[in-house]
């Protein structure tokens, strides 16, 4: 794990399962199965690249070849039916932007409303916001949206939206001179 650190950029591609960077020079990478090193395609991290370990796997190591080329189809594949990353079912973590938005923010505030708004009027219960589904459309939408705890939800966003609500509507009565009559069902 010691060595992982050293490099800022994650080896992600399954031919490191073959090779690892050499300790001595980060520009090379040693073959796990014949020791060999060989250069990852410069002196700069931009511009290493796999393709002289691929190359190098496919001349010496020709089963192991095979075996890596078979990993990589698997992966295209799961990309392709969307079995890997893209199924929310299997995230258990979600994705968080390191630049998050202030709540004071205008389209944090459209969005806090727009939930509040949900919840009252389609009969919601506030707990919606702590619902993994409902927590992975946000985050899909807008990752770098910060969302307000169910309690900030139940005291002040849902009460200040009633508010604002019974005030407008106040305003519109007292407004317009006509009559009105309510009918309920009770
Ligand atoms: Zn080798």
């Amino acid at each position: 794990m010691k060595k992982a650190k050293k490099f800022s950029r994650k080896l992600t591609s399954p031919i490191w399962e073959y090779f690892a960077i050499s300790e001595e020079d980060e520009s090379k990478a040693k073959c796990k199965l014949c020791t060999t090193e060989i250069s990852r395609g410069g002196d700069k991290v931009a511009n290493f690249t796999t393709t002289n370990l691929k190359k190098h796997l496919e001349d010496r190591h020709k089963e192991k070849f095979a075996e890596f080329e078979k990993k990589i189809e698997k992966i295209d594949e799961e990309k392709k039916s969307g079995s890997n990353v893209d199924n929310p079912l299997l995230i258990t973590d979600f994705y968080h932007s390191e630049k998050t938005i202030d709540f004071s923010h205008p389209m944090a505030k459209k969005i806090t409303t727009a939930i509040a708004f949900m919840i009252s009027a389609d009969c919601q219960p506030i707990s919606i916001v702590e619902n993994d589904g409902f927590r992975y459309l946000l985050n899909l939408l807008e990752p770098r949206y910060v969302l307000p705890t169910r309690q900030t939800f139940s005291e002040k966003i849902i009460p200040s939206l009633y508010s604002n609500i019974k005030n407008h509507l106040k305003k519109t009565i007292k407004e317009s001179n006509a009559y009105c009559s309510f009918t309920t069902d009770i």
